[in-house]
């Protein structure tokens, strides 16, 4: 596994390149690089080797997602919804369903996964999709919002109601009933092909697409996936904030402002430090969780979204920093720095948003200490 992570590490810097700003003003990454990746299982790399997957660790994996996330956070998304997908198929899958859909997702098919709707964002209890069972059959009728990836997806996991519970279902983006309709200008992640996803009585096999029977708790569902997503997430962060660390120190030591180098007056200096440390405790933070993930430990959901919520913040913050210090240098379309820091605030919203966690953590934290 450790030469696989070189190896696809090395695969994805070569992938991306230098081409993330140019992705990010079009609107959309190139087309071949995201099938490239995918066929190679890059995209959701802890599948099983069993599924054609490379079998990788969370820590592994998140390291590939900071990768990723330094590079273009708008495939770093695609990379999180992959692998969520993913994770939803190994969870909540029958052994059929896994092999049939797995090796397609680890040898260049494309998954996206939608739980919002326009009147269920942070609460997701409140979503109305209907997944109706009749037979052998299943009906699923409802309107997704801001699904990341669905512009590029060959399927779709959509999460809805069943009963008095919940269930999932995997949609192929081309069935009948299904139109993906593409959100444009989005503050951030621009190339990450967020759609509304409207299912009009979309028609299905039930043995084939639907997930793990109906009737499940909707926020025990929710948050076995969301939790892979949220891993992904804060490892995503922790790139954004390598890559605004290094850029911030790049031009720190050369610009020159009153006879010298601008590292060398103190309140910009400040701002370095304050990066520094931003990244060291937020791979600590993502180091930790995904720790928590491998061994399947009781603390697993919990330390996901504190390392998500603290590599977002620091994310944004460290961001907001590194335009700081580049000044005019960093303040337009085409600079990691400026990209960063839409990207980095869209983090604070996303799988759960800064006040959710907050939530989520106080909970957790008056549990354990009680
Ligand atoms: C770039 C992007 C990508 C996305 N990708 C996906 C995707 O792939 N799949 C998908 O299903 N969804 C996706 N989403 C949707 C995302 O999950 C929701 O935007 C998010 O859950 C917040 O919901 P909302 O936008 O409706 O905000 P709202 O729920 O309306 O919240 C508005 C504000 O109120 C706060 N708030 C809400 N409730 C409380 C409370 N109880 N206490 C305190 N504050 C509260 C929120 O924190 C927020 O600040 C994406 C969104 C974005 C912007």
């Amino acid at each position: 596994v450790a030469d696989q992570y070189t190896r696809a590490a090395a695969l994805l810097s070569e992938a991306v390149g230098t081409q993330a700003d140019a992705w990010d003003v079009a609107g959309r990454i190139s087309d071949d690089v995201v099938r490239h990746l995918a066929a190679h299982g890059i995209l959701c790399p802890d599948v099983a080797e069993e599924f054609g997957g490379l079998g990788m660790t969370s820590r592994e994996s998140g390291e590939l997602a900071a990768i990723t996330g330094s590079l273009c956070s708008s495939l770093r998304s695609l990379m999180t919804s992959q692998g969520m997908a993913a994770w939803a198929l190994r969870r909540l899958g029958d052994d059929r369903q896994r092999a049939a859909f797995l090796p397609q997702m680890t040898s260049g098919t494309l998954a996206a996964v939608a739980f919002s709707e326009s009147a269920a964002g942070s609460d997701l209890s409140a979503m109305s999709t209907q997944i109706c069972p009749a037979g052998d059959r299943v009906k699923v009728t409802g309107e997704k919002v801001w699904v990341t990836g669905a512009c590029y997806a060959d399927v779709i996991v959509v999460f809805g109601r069943s009963g008095d519970g919940g269930t999932a279902v995997v949609v192929p983006a081309d069935a009948p009933g299904v139109t993906v309709t593409r959100i444009s200008d989005p503050l951030g992640c621009r190339a990450a092909g967020h759609a509304v996803v409207d299912l009009d009585e979309v028609d299905l096999c039930a043995a084939d697409h639907l997930l793990g029977g109906v009737g499940m708790p909707l926020e025990w569902l929710v948050t076995s996936v969301l939790t892979h997503g949220r891993l992904s997430v804060g490892w995503g962060c922790v790139g954004i904030l390598r890559a605004c660390l290094a850029a911030a120190v790049r031009h720190a030591n050369i610009r020159e402002q009153f006879g010298r180098p601008i590292a060398d007056h103190q309140l910009i200096a400040r701002h370095l430090a304050e990066l520094f440390v931003a990244e060291q405790a937020a791979t600590r933070m993502c180091e930790h969780a995904s720790r928590c993930w491998d061994d399947a430990s009781p603390d697993q959901v919990s330390s996901a979204v504190a390392a998500k919520h603290f590599a977002a913040t620091q994310a944004a913050k460290g961001a907001a920093a590194a335009v700081q210090v580049l000044a005019s240098a960093g303040a337009r379309d085409g600079h990691v720095v400026a990209r960063a820091y839409r990207d980095a605030k869209l983090m604070e919203i996303i799988e759960g948003s800064s006040e959710i966690s907050q939530l989520v953590l106080a909970r957790h934290a008056r549990q354990v200490l009680a």
